[in-house]
Formats: C-alpha cells, sequence, structure tokens
C-alpha cells in the first residue's frame, strides 16, 4: 500500500515511519479472520486492514475525525493479525503510531480525557496503585458483588529464598503484579534458586511504559522507559544475567525498548542492551534445563491460557506448553487459542462491553474439556479471567513451584 504523505507531514517522522510500516500491507485480507474485533462487529473499520486505511487516509489528508478515533480506540492491540499477515506487517506499531497522531487529529471530550489521565497515573504508579488495591481489600466485604469481584484477594507470597548464587538475575515486580498477586515473583524466585540462580528485585524505576505508550502518551511512556532503564543500569552493570519478566505484557514492552528508542542518543545503547538482556520466566526455565527439576506434576488437568503479548508479540505460543507437556502435567485441549480474552491492558475498563463478550467466549474456550485450573502468564488476564471464572486462574509458575515441591518430598 503506497501512501502519499499530506504536506503537513512531509517532514515528521513519525509519519514516515508509519508510511513505511504501510508499505507492507498488500491488502489481502487474511488478517480479518483472526482479528476478534472484527470477528466481533463484522465491520471492516474494526479489521487490521481498515484501520490501517483509517491511518493511511489520516496520513494522506493531514486529518481525521472521531470515527477513527473510534475504531482505533476498539482495538485490543492483540497482534493477533501480525501472526496471521503473509507480508510481515508490524500492525502494532502502525497502531501506537495512529493512537499517539489521533490524540491530535481528534482530541477527545474532557471527560475521556480524564479518565484516561487517571488510568494512566494509577496503572503506572505501583505505590498509588497497591495503596488503592489494599484499600479495596479492605473494604471489599462491604462492597457490592460486581465491584468485590474485580478486586483480587490479599495473597501471601510464601517463603523467599536466602539468594545464595553467584549467578544473579533480576526480576521486574510489576505496577499491578507486584500487589496484587506476590506469590508469582516468589514461585519463580523458589523454582530459579533450584536451578541455581538468584532472582533479586530490579530497582524499582517506572511502569514498563505500556500503559502510557499503548494509550497514544508517547512522550510519558518513553519517560517511563528512561526511568526504568537509569534505575537497572547499575544493577546490570554489576553483573546481572538477565532481567526476568513473570508478566507477558511488561515483558513485550520492554523487548520494545531498543526499536523504540533508538533515535534518543542518550539512550539508544543501553535501551538496546537492556532488550537484549529481557527474558520472561519460561524462556529462562527452558534454557537453564526443566528437566534438572523434581516435577511432580498431580492429578490436576490444566488448560493453558496463553496471553496474546505471549504468543504474537514475543512469539512464544509454544514455550510453557511443551514445557508443561514434557514434564507430565495433564493438559486439557482448548478452542481458538489465538483470540483474546479482552484484557488489554486498560481496554477491560474503556470497552467495557467488549470486553465482556471477548472474556465470555475466551472461558467457554478455554473449559470445553472441563480442567481443573486455568495457567496463564499475564496478570491482566489472570485478573480479567479470574473476576468471572468458575475455574481459578492462576499463573503457571505457581503452579510448577508447587508440582516441584511434591515432587521433592516424594523424593525426601
Ligand atoms: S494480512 Fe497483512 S498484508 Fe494482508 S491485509 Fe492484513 S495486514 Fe495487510
Ligand atoms: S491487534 Fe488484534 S484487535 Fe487490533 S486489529 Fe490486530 S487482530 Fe484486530
Amino acid at each position: 500500500m503506497h501512501v502519499e504523505l499530506h504536506p503537513r507531514f512531509q517532514h515528521d517522522p513519525t509519519a514516515t515511519e508509519a508510511s513505511e510500516l504501510i508499505s507492507a500491507c498488500v491488502h489481502c485480507g487474511f488478517c480479518l479472520a483472526t482479528c476478534p474485533t472484527y470477528l466481533d462487529s463484522g465491520d471492516e473499520r474494526d479489521s487490521p486492514r481498515g484501520r490501517i486505511y483509517l491511518v493511511k487516509q489520516l496520513l494522506e489528508e493531514g486529518d481525521a475525525g472521531t470515527a477513527t478515533r473510534r475504531h482505533l480506540d476498539r482495538c485490543l492491540t492483540c497482534r493477533s493479525c501480525e501472526t496471521t499477515c503473509p507480508s510481515g506487517m508490524q500492525y502494532g506499531s502502525l497502531v501506537d503510531i495512529g493512537r499517539g497522531m489521533i490524540e491530535t487529529a481528534a482530541p477527545r471530550p474532557w471527560a475521556e480525557r480524564a479518565l484516561r489521565s487517571v488510568l494512566r497515573n494509577v496503572f503506572s504508579r505501583p505505590a498509588l496503585f497497591r495503596g488503592l488495591l489494599r484499600c479495596g481489600q479492605w473494604l471489599r466485604p462491604l462492597l457490592p458483588a460486581f465491584l468485590a469481584a474485580r478486586i483480587p484477594p490479599r495473597q501471601a507470597p510464601g517463603a523467599a529464598p536466602s539468594g545464595r548464587h553467584p549467578r544473579r538475575m533480576l526480576v521486574l515486580e510489576g505496577c499491578v503484579q507486584g500487589a496484587a498477586t506476590p506469590a508469582t515473583n516468589a514461585a519463580a524466585a523458589r523454582v530459579l534458586d533450584r536451578l541455581g540462580i538468584s532472582l533479586a528485585p530490579a530497582r524499582r524505576g517506572a511502569c514498563c511504559g505500556a500503559v502510557n505508550y499503548h494509550l497514544g502518551a508517547h512522550t510519558q511512556g518513553l519517560d517511563n522507559m528512561r526511568r526504568n532503564i537509569d534505575a537497572w543500569w547499575p544493577q546490570v552493570e554489576a553483573g546481572a544475567e538477565a532481567i526476568v519478566s513473570c508478566a507477558t505484557g511488561c515483558a513485550s514492552m520492554i523487548a520494545d525498548y531498543g526499536k523504540l528508542l533508538a533515535d534518543d542518543p542518550d539512550y539508544a545503547a543501553k535501551a538496546a542492551r537492556i532488550a537484549a538482556l529481557h527474558r520472561d520466566i519460561g524462556e529462562v526455565i527452558v534454557a537453564e534445563g526443566a528437566h534438572k527439576l523434581a516435577i511432580e506434576p498431580g492429578a490436576s488437568r490444566i488448560a493453558m491460557h496463553i496471553p496474546c503479548s505471549q504468543q504474537h508479540a514475543l512469539g512464544q505460543g509454544e514455550l510453557v506448553v511443551s514445557l508443561f507437556r514434557a514434564a507430565g502435567f495433564d493438559l486439557a485441549s482448548t478452542a481458538d487459542p489465538h483470540l483474546c480474552c479482552g484484557s488489554a491492558g486498560t481496554y477491560s475498563i474503556l470497552q467495557r462491553e467488549r470486553s465482556d463478550r471477548f472474556r465470555a467466549r475466551k472461558l467457554e474456550a478455554l473449559t470445553v474439556d472441563r480442567p481443573d485450573i486455568i495457567a496463564t502468564a499475564n496478570i491482566g488476564c489472570q485478573l480479567h479471567l479470574g473476576e468471572c471464572s468458575e475455574v481459578p486462574v492462576r499463573h503457571w509458575i505457581e503452579l510448577l513451584d508447587e508440582a516441584i515441591a511434591a515432587g521433592e518430598e516424594q523424593l525426601n
């Protein structure tokens, strides 16, 4: 697809980047079949190809209206279309650029701006989020059922290993995960301890940048990334082997640090190094050899939910499934694994009705084979699905940690 840039964008590097991205699209339409929002509405403007046309129109006409903003807002940024596209279209990068531009081209009413600002500030400030969550957990018994269901109960992390190994990796606490499910990182630390690696918390910098960046607040998102690089750099220089994440949503953002800060002379090299050092917890365990662990998988039937960030952004759709299968876990069949659960960062709040529909369909697909547990790899999906699921939804690393403890007990 060729773009004739409007004169006002002739010297705009972001518009040029967008037109280069669009040039990869051959408008074949293959992506429509795997796009959840197109399958939901049947409107081409809610499809990847339709949104590509809308951004193209914005670049060529120099302007856009509220309809363009509405259809960009409805995109989950699940990137299922990227996995399907035979032409290598980097749709996620394009929609992020389009969202940044539309904030100026079609300004939002004040109420929408205020809500988005509140969400950006709450979800990207760990201390604020933790404080609000604690208040919610404290008041939970007094809240109406629909609101109480949205607040995860307080969770104990369990024992932390002593940090005895010379091999060290850093782990991200995550804005939401650190407060809502501290047991996830604690389980990761125990599993890696058995593999001879000590996991230390990465120094607190800021949110990974995903919340701001995906809501079109690119300046704030890039600032988050720079703050993290500054915070983590001394630990990297002190010999940390890797920066580990147990939330694939954060992992997919950090994997892009090098690309997003490539034009910043002060941060480009460091951002590329951080991106190269970054690993999802599953990658570390597979690389270190899960066969070294004494795993007793137990009798629970597990349905694997593979988050979009893991399968479409990180390209690791089979990683945890293969690990669990090799370890002998009983994996339940699921349907439509490529389709998003509707969590998608702040989407579950900003596009509530659509998100609810996507969740209902996903829960149906995850439970066709009557699992005892749904396992996932991303905190957003875990909380979103867990809010309505009759089957418990947990991070897979906690299940693996428990299976190893059971295996060790059998050996003793
Ligand atoms: S599949 Fe790829 S090339 Fe085809 S319309 Fe979709 S984005 Fe364009
Ligand atoms: S990112 Fe997901 S919702 Fe958005 S266009 Fe692609 S497939 Fe559709």
